[in-house]
C-alpha cells in the first residue's frame, strides 16, 4: 500500500522558488506532464503559463524541498499541449509510489489550506501560524489544524470465510468487493467505532478484534485504521442504505478485490486470507 517514503519529514519552511519541487493541483486535480514525469521544478511550470493562486509548504524527502501549489486556473481540460490534469488516484501507476505518497499529502494540506482561510467562528480571514501547520484567527485566536478523520476498517473472518461488501457510494466502473469501513462518531473509541458499524452496516457481532496498521487517504481526509475481527453471532443482512451487496465468501473463491499496491483494504484482504491459508497447513 502507498505509505510515507523512507527520508521524508514534513516541513513548514520551505518558500516557492524556481528550484522547489512543485506538486500542481488545480482545484482537485493533479497537474502533471502527461507521461508523469514526477515532481518538477516550479520553473517548469511557470515557464508553461501557470500561475499560482495559493502554496503550502510540504516537506523534504531526501533533504529535497517539496511544495504544493493550487493554480489559479486554467480549467482542468484546457491545459498547454502536454499537460494533464486528473483526479489523483487516475495517476496510481503513472507516478512512482513516493511521489504519490507526496502528491497526496500535498493534496490534503491544499485542502485544508483552501477550506481554512476564514475562521470558523467569526469570520475573520485567518493567518497562517510560523512555527507549527495551523492557522489562527487574529480576532478570536481560534487555531485550525489540518482535519484529519478517523475511519474504521474491518475484515471479518468466519472459520475460512471473510465477509466482503460493495457500498453504494463506489463509484461506476469500480466493481470489487471489500472490507467494511466507516467513520468514527464524536465521542468514540475506534474499538465503538468497529462494533457499531459493523452492527449497522450487516447486523453482525464481532469478537477478538486485532489491529492491523493505518493509511493516510486524502480523498479528502482520512485516517483508515484496520482490524482484522472474527464473527460472534447475528443473522447477516445488509444494510441498503449503505451496501449494495454483503456476502460471506470462501478465501478460495473470492470476488473482485481492491486493486494490489494501493489501499490498506487490500493488503488487509490479503494478510488475513495468508494467516487462514497458513493456520489450515498447518495442522
Ligand atoms: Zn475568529
Amino acid at each position: 500500500m502507498l505509505h510515507t517514503p523512507d527520508l521524508f519529514e514534513p516541513a513548514i519552511d520551505i518558500d516557492l522558488h524556481d528550484q522547489v519541487l512543485t506538486h500542481v493541483f488545480v482545484r482537485d486535480r493533479l497537474v502533471q506532464r502527461a507521461e508523469g514525469a514526477g515532481p518538477l521544478p516550479w520553473r517548469i511550470y511557470r515557464e508553461a503559463g501557470f500561475q499560482v493562486l495559493r502554496v503550502q509548504p510540504v516537506g523534504r524527502h531526501r533533504g529535497v524541498p517539496h511544495v504544493a501549489v493550487t493554480l489559479d486556473g486554467p480549467e482542468p481540460d484546457a491545459l498547454p499541449q502536454g499537460w494533464r490534469a486528473g483526479g489523483l488516484r487516475s495517476w496510481f501507476g503513472v507516478l512512482d509510489d513516493a511521489t504519490m505518497a507526496i502528491a497526496m499529502r500535498a493534496l490534503q494540506v491544499l485542502e485544508w489550506d483552501r477550506t481554512h482561510r476564514f475562521c470558523g467562528a467569526c469570520g475573520t480571514p485567518t493567518e497562517q501560524v510560523g512555527y507549527e501547520r495551523a492557522k489562527r484567527c487574529p480576532a478570536c485566536g481560534l487555531t485550525a489544524y489540518p482535519r484529519i478523520s478517523p475511519a474504521m476498517m474491518v475484515l471479518i473472518t468466519r472459520g475460512r470465510e471473510l465477509l466482503l461488501g460493495r457500498g453504494v457510494n463506489f463509484p461506476p466502473g469500480r466493481f470489487f468487493y471489500s472490507a467494511l469501513a466507516g467513520f468514527l462518531e464524536a465521542g468514540e473509541s475506534i474499538e465503538d467505532a468497529v462494533v457499531r458499524e459493523v452492527r449497522e452496516e450487516v447486523n453482525v457481532e464481532v469478537k477478538n478484534l486485532r489491529y492491523f496498521g493505518s493509511q493516510s487517504w486524502p480523498f479528502p481526509n482520512s485516517l483508515m485504521i484496520a482490524f482484522h475481527a472474527e464473527y460472534a453471532g447475528g443473522e447477516m443482512r445488509p444494510d441498503p442504505a449503505e451496501l449494495a451487496d454483503a456476502q460471506w465468501f470462501p478465501i478460495d473463491a473470492l470476488p473482485p478485490l481492491p486493486p494490489p499496491g494501493v489501499s490498506i483494504a487490500r493488503e488487509l484482504i490479503d494478510w488475513v486470507c495468508a494467516g487462514l491459508r497458513d493456520s489450515a497447513g498447518g495442522r
